[in-house]
Protein backbone atom coordinates (compact mmCIF):
# COMPACT_ATOMS: atom_id res chain seq x y z
CA UNK A 1 0.00 0.00 0.00
CA UNK A 2 1.01 3.72 -0.69
CA UNK A 3 1.17 5.83 2.12
CA UNK A 4 0.35 9.43 1.11
CA UNK A 5 1.71 10.52 4.89
CA UNK A 6 -1.43 12.52 6.15
CA UNK A 7 -0.03 10.72 9.41
CA UNK A 8 -3.73 10.47 10.52
CA UNK A 9 -3.39 6.97 11.54
CA UNK A 10 -0.01 7.99 13.81
CA UNK A 11 -2.01 10.59 14.61
CA UNK A 12 -4.71 8.61 16.18
CA UNK A 13 -4.23 4.85 16.85
CA UNK A 14 0.01 4.67 17.36
CA UNK A 15 0.63 1.16 19.11
CA UNK A 16 2.86 2.98 21.08
CA UNK A 17 0.63 5.25 23.30
CA UNK A 18 -2.76 4.70 21.81
CA UNK A 19 -3.22 8.25 20.58
CA UNK A 20 -0.72 10.76 18.75
CA UNK A 21 2.82 9.15 18.52
CA UNK A 22 6.01 10.35 20.38
CA UNK A 23 7.75 9.53 17.09
CA UNK A 24 5.74 11.17 14.79
CA UNK A 25 7.47 14.47 13.03
CA UNK A 26 5.97 17.00 10.05
CA UNK A 27 6.77 19.16 7.75
CA UNK A 28 3.82 21.22 6.53
CA UNK A 29 1.28 18.27 6.08
CA UNK A 30 3.94 15.44 5.32
CA UNK A 31 3.77 13.42 8.67
CA UNK A 32 6.87 10.87 8.87
CA UNK A 33 8.21 8.16 11.21
CA UNK A 34 11.16 9.67 13.14
CA UNK A 35 12.28 6.01 13.24
CA UNK A 36 10.66 4.23 10.40
CA UNK A 37 13.56 1.43 10.76
CA UNK A 38 12.46 0.29 14.13
CA UNK A 39 8.92 0.89 13.62
CA UNK A 40 6.47 -1.26 15.57
CA UNK A 41 5.20 -4.40 13.61
CA UNK A 42 1.74 -2.92 13.90
CA UNK A 43 2.94 -0.07 11.75
CA UNK A 44 4.71 -2.22 9.32
CA UNK A 45 1.72 -4.41 8.40
CA UNK A 46 -0.83 -1.30 8.57
CA UNK A 47 -2.46 -1.45 5.13
CA UNK A 48 -6.01 -0.98 3.46
CA UNK A 49 -7.57 -3.09 0.33
CA UNK A 50 -6.41 -0.65 -1.71
CA UNK A 51 -2.71 0.38 -3.79
CA UNK A 52 -3.43 4.10 -2.56
CA UNK A 53 -4.24 4.56 1.27
CA UNK A 54 -7.80 5.59 0.95
CA UNK A 55 -7.69 7.20 4.38
CA UNK A 56 -4.75 9.40 2.88
CA UNK A 57 -6.79 10.57 -0.23
CA UNK A 58 -10.20 11.50 1.74
CA UNK A 59 -7.66 13.82 4.12
CA UNK A 60 -5.67 15.30 1.63
CA UNK A 61 -8.91 16.03 -0.81
CA UNK A 62 -7.08 13.80 -3.10
CA UNK A 63 -9.39 12.35 -6.20
CA UNK A 64 -7.26 12.25 -9.28
CA UNK A 65 -4.19 9.86 -10.26
CA UNK A 66 -2.05 12.83 -11.18
CA UNK A 67 -2.58 14.39 -7.59
CA UNK A 68 -1.61 11.16 -6.70
CA UNK A 69 1.28 11.03 -8.23
CA UNK A 70 2.26 14.63 -7.39
CA UNK A 71 2.12 13.89 -3.40
CA UNK A 72 4.23 10.99 -3.85
CA UNK A 73 6.64 13.19 -5.29
CA UNK A 74 6.31 16.24 -2.81
CA UNK A 75 6.32 13.29 0.12
CA UNK A 76 9.73 11.65 -1.45
CA UNK A 77 11.05 15.16 -1.51
CA UNK A 78 10.66 15.79 1.98
CA UNK A 79 11.27 12.54 3.54
CA UNK A 80 14.76 11.94 1.53
CA UNK A 81 16.50 14.99 3.21
CA UNK A 82 15.65 14.30 6.41
S1 LIG B 1 5.92 4.43 15.31
FE1 LIG B 1 6.16 5.62 13.44
S2 LIG B 1 4.81 4.61 11.94
FE2 LIG B 1 4.18 3.89 13.99
S3 LIG B 1 2.54 5.28 14.66
FE3 LIG B 1 4.47 6.11 15.42
S4 LIG B 1 5.13 7.60 13.86
FE4 LIG B 1 3.59 6.25 12.93
S1 LIG C 1 -1.80 7.89 4.09
FE1 LIG C 1 -2.79 6.23 5.24
S2 LIG C 1 -1.12 5.00 6.04
FE2 LIG C 1 -0.27 6.96 5.40
S3 LIG C 1 -0.29 8.25 7.25
FE3 LIG C 1 -2.20 8.64 6.14
S4 LIG C 1 -3.70 7.23 7.02
FE4 LIG C 1 -1.67 6.51 7.61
Amino acid sequence: MVCLSCGFCCKTMSPINGGYCPLLRNEGDVYYCSDYENRPIECANHTTPTNVCTIGKLKLNIKTEEQVKERIIKVRNIIRIK
